[in-house]
């Protein structure tokens, strides 16, 4: 099984060299050629098995120049005792039939550990096939979660570097705790004056200069991405799809073939990217609900066929889906054009030129043959989680609030009754300052963030997560915040590469 790139089809690489290099060099993201298939036996196959036996079955259908043995190694190493309880993606019954996915009990307490957990060793085997012994330097923009999980995931995998860059005011109070505490000789984190798409353009900027590119292999270094546009990122998160479905089955929700739908709270589309790659391989599913917050630019685009980037950025209750710039809906639309590269890469050429693009009519149509949409603000996100709590004795946090609110919304306008899984992506624990508002009418609290902590576990017996606890009481190391225009050279500092 080959890649390709979304702007250029000609291009064909294995999945070591789509990993290793993260992006393509004329700036398209790696896409499969062709999706792979499963008949209902494979999945009927996948419900006796662990979530590391199910992966093991899963990925190899994609990353066929990864030996199974090796991919065996992998998942030994990423979905162990990293997560706590039985499994490292648990399915939980909500009201009716309708289920959350719980995707938050790995070691930084939210759903991008289910990929960044597995990634580094991923990409250490694709490196030595394809980057002949180079370290491999990880640049990460993060809009909080992504950045922490990176850090978790490569902290000191030998062979690599990872350096992270954080919008210094736009992540949580522990998101940046955990952050600047963060252990590990081959790490460096730096906060940088601006939003997540600053932080994510400069990132792209650094990563496509031919001048940086070469002052690296000077020093026997080369860029990968960890960023959720490497394919190393999305494959994981396939696996938890079939996962889900699977536990359904075993849970006597669903019988085998049953259609259902999937809610995600959604930033860059990469989960529910994911959900539809699972579709497209014969996963049954009915609809992929794309839930946004108050940065409504993918409700927009999926309703009305334009993408528009040029409007007020909103810091939310919801951080991590604080974006504008979706990068991985250009894999999407590449797929939905059948594959036409030259098509896709006009689209994208047009919203870094123009700031916005338009889908034909026909496009839309296909996308919403699949896909619907919708968006809420905070006061309704604060709403829906204390209402979920006191009536379904479910606490979630405020991307799953997102996610919560949409699905209801979509159930009630639509009257579709499909079973549902709504994906839960991270730890009410990590964003207890608006967790614990919701559930005391809207006030705010004078606690730091480890008393907000406490006083949620009292208000509701439900035990925090352990890696959040020890955090308290840890001083940080990295405390430097950066102009744009200065990430190249935090770069080399970071890299002790003399500029
Ligand atoms: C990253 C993140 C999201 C958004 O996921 P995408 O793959 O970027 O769409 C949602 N919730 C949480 C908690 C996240 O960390």
């Amino acid at each position: 099984m080959n890649y390709t790139s979304t702007r250029n089809n000609s291009l064909s690489v294995s999945s070591s060299f789509a990993i290793a290099n993260g992006i393509s060099e004329e700036g398209g993201l790696f896409v499969p050629e062709n999706i792979p298939q499963v008949s209902s036996e494979f999945i009927n196959s996948l419900v006796p098995l662990s979530y590391k036996q199910r992966a093991d079955k899963i990925l190899p259908l994609f990353l066929s120049d990864y030996g199974e043995d090796e991919i065996k190694g992998c998942t030994l190493a990423a979905y162990g005792d990293n997560f706590e309880g039985e499994t490292p993606a648990p399915v939980k019954k909500l009201y009716d039939n309708v289920s959350v996915l719980e995707l938050w009990h790995g070691p930084t307490c939210a759903f991008k550990d289910m990929a960044l957990q597995l990634l580094p060793y991923l990409l250490t085997g694709a490196a030595k096939r394809e980057l002949g012994g180079k370290k491999s330097v990880i640049l990460v923009a993060t809009s909080g979660d992504t950045g922490k999980a990176a850090l978790e995931g490569f902290k000191d995998v030998e062979g690599t570097k990872i350096l992270v860059f954080y919008p210094d005011k736009g992540v949580s109070p522990m998101q940046k705790l955990q952050m600047t505490t963060q252990e590990g000789k081959n790490v460096g984190v730096s906060a940088i004056e601006g939003n997540f798409d600053d932080a994510q353009t400069g990132v792209k900027e650094i990563f496509t200069s031919p001048e940086v590119k070469a002052k690296l292999e000077e020093n026997n270094m080369s860029f990968s991405s960890a960023n959720s546009i490497n394919w190393g990122r999305l494959v994981p998160q396939i696996v938890y799809y079939f996962s889900a479905y699977a536990d359904l089955i075993q849970q006597g929700v669903i019988k085998n073939g049953d259609k259902v739908n999937f809610t995600v709270p959604t930033g860059n589309f990469g989960n529910i990217l994911a959900a539809y790659y699972a579709l497209k391989m014969g996963l049954p599913v009915n609809r992929l609900i794309c839930a946004s917050n108050e940065n409504d630019v993918l409700t927009e685009f999926l309703t009305t066929g334009r993408y528009n980037r040029l409007r007020k950025f909103h810091t939310t209750v919801s951080p991590s889906m604080d974006i504008l710039i979706s990068s991985n809906l250009e894999r999407l639309i590449f797929h939905m054009l059948d594959g036409n590269s030259d098509e896709t890469k006009r689209l994208f050429d047009s919203l870094s030129v123009n700031g916005e693009y338009s889908v034909s009519e026909q496009l839309l149509n296909e996308i919403k043959g699949v896909f619907a949409a919708g968006n809420c603000d905070d006061a309704e996100t604060l709403n829906v989680i204390a209402k979920t709590y006191k009536e379904n004795g479910y606490l979630s946090d405020t991307h799953t609030g997102v996610a919560i609110k949409v699905y209801n919304a979509y159930r009630e306008e639509t009257g579709d009754k499909t079973p549902a899984v709504i994906v839960s992506t991270a730890s009410p624990y990590k964003f207890s300052n608006a967790v614990l508002r919701a559930l005391s009418d809207g006030e705010s609290s004078s606690l730091n963030e480890f008393e907000m902590v406490e006083k949620l576990q009292e208000i509701t017996g439900i035990p925090a997560p352990a890696p959040l606890g020890s955090l308290k009481g840890k001083a940080p190391r990295f405390t430097g915040v950066c102009k744009k225009e200065e990430m190249e050279r935090e770069v080399y500092r970071l890299l002790e590469i003399k500029n």
